[in-house]
C-alpha cells in the first residue's frame, strides 16, 4: 500500500510518477534495495503529493544519480521539504540508537546502522524541484504534456494527467495520486475527468464507506464537553500534515458556534506548526470558505486559546496546567514524538480522554490503546489504561469505495484499461471486482514490478 512509484516510458523518455517510501514493517527492506532502474536513466519525476509513501525516497533517488527535474505543485514542494527533513532526522536518530544498542549487545542487525538518507542528503534533493500550477499543461519533453489537477486529498495533492503524442496518435494517462473527498473542510473537491485512455487509480479505502461528515463535529463537541465535566484533558494524537490543521479548523468552528467552551488548545508539534503556516500561504488553493476566512484575516489556525509550543520546555509546561486542556501532538499513531509524554501524563487518569482522529496501524502503540489494552508500555514503563478512548473514522483524507467510483464516473467512454493500485492486496482486488461489476470496463490489479505495454 505504500512505496508508490510508477515508471512510464514513452517517446524515448522515462518518467517516474512518485518515489515513495515503504512503510509496512515487512516491506521496509525494499527501501534499501537498489532502484529497479538506474536513477541516471530517469528524465523527470512527477510528484503527486508530499506524503512520505509518495515522496519519501526522493533523496535516495537524487543521491544515486537522478539529475532531472522533480515536478509538483508549490505547496507540495514546501511541505515535502518539512516532511523529508523530518524523515531524515528520524532515520539519523534511529540509526544512531541501533548502532549503540547493537554495540552494547555485541551483535549485528539485519540492516546497516546508517540512515537511509541524512538531512544533508534530503536538502541536496531540494534544488531538483520545479513547481507547476494546477490546470496548466506543461510540455515535459518531445510529445509529452503533463497537467496537475486538484486531487482534494491534502494541500497541494494532485492527479497527474500525462498526454503522449506520437506519429499522430494521442493517448491520455491519469495517475490518480491519492483521491480525496467531496465537501471536506478547507480543501477543494477532487477533479473529475471526462476522458482518459488509461487510469491508475488508488484503492486505499476501496472496500469501505466513511462515516458522514457531520458526525465529526458532534463527536468532537461531545468528547470535549464530557471530558471537561470530568475535569480531565483531551489528548489528540495527530498527523502533522492535514489532520492537525483539520482539527484546528473544527475546534475553531465549534468555538464560534458556541458548542464548546473556551479552553487552552496546545498544538504541541513543531512539524504541524510549520505545515500550518504553509496552509496560510496558499489561500487560493483552498476552498471558498477558507479563502474567505483567510482573506478576512480570520484564520481558523489562530483562535483565542490556541497555543503553539515550539520547544520541549514549553511542551513540558503543559503538564502543570490545572483544569481541562486540549493537546494535539504527534506522532499520529503514538510511535514517537511528544505525544508519548502526554500519554504518560493522561492515560492512567480516568477523567482524561485520548481521542484518535485516524486509523491506527497494527503493531503501533495507538492500535494497542484503541484495541482496548488494559496496560501499555510507554517510554519503557507500563501504564494502566484508565482514560477514555475515542476513535473517529470520519476524518479520512481518502475517498471511500463510492467516492472512488464517483471520481471515475465522469469518464464519458470506457478507458482502454484501468489499473487498480495503492491498496492492501485484498482491498485492491475487491475494489477492482466492484468497479468491473458497476462499469463493465477492463480492469486489473498489477503486482509489484509488473510491466505492461500500452497500445
Ligand atoms: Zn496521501
Amino acid at each position: 500500500m505504500t512505496g508508490s512509484a510508477y515508471l512510464l516510458e514513452a517517446n524515448g523518455v522515462r518518467l517516474l510518477v512518485d518515489c515513495g517510501l515503504y512503510q509496512e514493517r515487512e516491506l521496509r527492506a525494499r527501501n534499501w534495495d537498489p532502484f529497479p532502474v538506474s536513477p541516471q536513466t530517469i528524465d523527470a519525476v512527477l510528484l503527486t503529493h508530499a506524503h512520505l509513501d509518495h515522496c519519501g525516497l526522493l533523496p535516495k533517488l537524487v543521491r544515486e544519480g537522478f539529475a532531472g527535474r522533480i515536478y509538483c505543485t508549490a505547496p507540495t514542494y514546501d511541505i515535502a521539504q518539512v516532511i523529508l527533513l523530518d524523515a531524515a532526522h528520524l532515520q539519523e536518530q534511529d540509526a544512531e540508537f541501533k548502532r549503540k544498542r547493537h554495540e552494547r549487545e555485541e551483535r549485528k542487525g539485519p540492516y546497516p546502522e546508517i540512515p537511509l538518507y541524512t538531512a544533508k542528503e534530503a536538502t541536496a534533493s531540494f534544488p531538483r524541484f520545479s513547481t507547476l500550477s494546477y490546470e496548466e499543461p506543461v510540455r515535459i519533453s518531445n510529445g509529452i504534456k503533463v497537467t496537475f489537477h486538484e486531487a482534494g486529498h491534502v494541500l497541494g495533492a494532485s492527479t497527474v494527467k500525462v498526454e503522449i503524442s506520437s506519429n499522430g496518435d494521442r493517448r491520455t494517462l491519469l495517475f490518480s495520486g491519492d483521491v480525496g473527498r467531496w465537501n471536506k473542510p478547507m480543501l477543494r473537491d477532487p477533479t473529475i475527468f471526462d476522458e482518459a485512455d488509461y487510469v491508475l487509480v488508488e484503492s486505499t479505502y476501496g472496500d469501505r464507506l466513511h462515516e458522514a461528515q457531520e458526525d465529526i463535529e458532534k463527536i468532537l463537541a461531545f468528547t470535549i464537553n464530557s471530558t471537561r465535566k470530568r475535569g480531565g484533558n483531551i489528548v489528540i494524537p495527530s498527523f502533522a500534515f492535514e489532520r492537525a490543521q483539520e482539527i484546528l479548523y473544527y475546534l475553531d468552528k465549534l468555538l464560534i458556534e458556541n458548542r464548546i467552551p473556551r479552553l487552552l488548545v496546545f498544538l504541541d508539534s513543531p512539524m504541524a506548526t510549520s505545515i500550518t503556516e504553509i496552509f496560510e500561504r496558499y489561500p487560493d488553493l483552498l476552498d471558498e470558505e477558507m479563502k474567505e476566512l483567510l482573506r478576512r484575516k480570520r484564520s481558523p489556525f489562530d483562535f483565542p486559546g490556541l497555543k503553539i509550543t515550539r520547544t520541549t520546555e514549553e511542551s513540558k509546561v503543559i503538564n502543570h496546567i490545572a483544569g481541562t486542556v486540549i493537546i494535539i501532538a504527534g506522532s499520529g499513531m503514538c510511535t514517537g514524538g511528544r505525544i508519548k509524554h502526554h500519554l504518560v501524563n493522561n492515560i492512567s487518569r480516568g477523567e482524561s480522554t485520548i481521542l484518535f482522529p485516524g486509523y491506527q496501524a497494527v503493531g503501533t502503540l495507538g492500535r494497542q490503546i484503541v484495541d482496548g489494552s488494559k496496560e501499555v508500555r510507554i517510554l519503557g514503563q507500563m501504564y494502566p489504561v484508565k482514560a477514555r478512548v475515542v476513535q473517529m473514522n470520519g476524518f479520512s483524507a481518502h475517498a471511500d469505495r463510492d467516492e472512488l467510483l464517483r471520481w471515475l464516473s465522469g469518464l464519458k467512454r470506457p478507458p482502454l484499461h484501468i489499473f487498480v493500485t495503492h491498496g492492501e492486496p485484498e482491498v485492491a482486488s475487491y475494489f477492482a471486482g466492484f468497479l468491473k461489476e458497476k462499469t463493465g470496463w477492463e480492469i486489473s490489479v498489477p503486482r509489484y514490478q509488473d510491466e505492461v505495454i500500452l497500445d
